[in-house]
């Protein structure tokens, strides 16, 4: 039995195993190495469509990336046995197959090579920085942990938001809009404030304690 079960990965109702984690060191390793130790289908992670299909013998081998129509991700294959069948600009949805793991261009026994970079702003670039890069565990929602096993039936679950997004945001939000507002009301109130008597000054700086508590 799988150790994980993962909200969405490139194959369905099989067990495979993380060969190789993310961002493994010391070669800066730019996808995540997935292998069911076969010749197992590959699905699409993403609606979307194909964005390239391309051969690179001495890298990815036969490889393909996809695009996410909505949210712009990209998703490349790499290593795959056969080219695949399908055609730069063909559609593709979740679960749909789209190639055969093998073990073409640079590698040494079958498996997939999963890279992902959001693409919505930029073309994909090869050899990028870290930064450019998502981290493949993350999306599928499993540890980036060499060695573990997997388990995905098919089911998409969608990502959960992190906490920063849920909570931090608003309250940084609310926070600028109330001292803006504030700050408004001093100036505004500045200008009364010089025209005041005693004792309307005394009730506006009353006021104005009361605001700031
Ligand atoms: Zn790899």
């Amino acid at each position: 039995m799988a150790d994980y079960n993962a909200r969405i990965a490139p194959f369905i109702n099989i067990v495979f195993y993380v060969t190789s984690a993310w961002w493994e060191q010391p070669r800066n390793h730019r996808g995540i190495d997935l292998s069911t130790g076969g010749n197992d289908p590959l699905y699409s992670m993403c609606n979307g469509f194909v964005y390239y299909k391309g051969y690179d013998a001495t890298g990815y081998g036969n490889y393909l990336i996809m695009k996410d129509s909505t949210t712009g991700m990209g998703f490349l294959y790499g290593h795959l046995k056969d080219p695949t069948p399908l055609n730069q600009g063909d559609t593709v949805v979740i679960g749909q197959q789209v190639g055969i793991e093998g073990t073409t261009g640079h590698s040494t026994g079958n498996h997939l090579h999963l890279e992902m970079q959001d693409i919505s702003q930029h073309e994909w670039q090869y050899q990028a920085p870290k930064e450019v890069y998502t981290n493949p565990a993350d999306f599928m929602g499993i540890p980036n942990v060499e060695g573990i096993s997997v388990y995905y039936d098919g089911t998409p679950i969608p990502p959960t938001p992190t906490e920063d997004i849920k909570h931090k945001f608003p309250w940084f939000l609310y926070h600028r809009k109330r001292r803006l507002n504030f700050r408004t009301w001093q100036i505004d109130n500045f200008v009364l404030y010089n025209n005041y008597t005693f004792t309307q000054r005394r009730k506006l700086l009353w006021k104005i304690l009361l605001i700031s508590l």
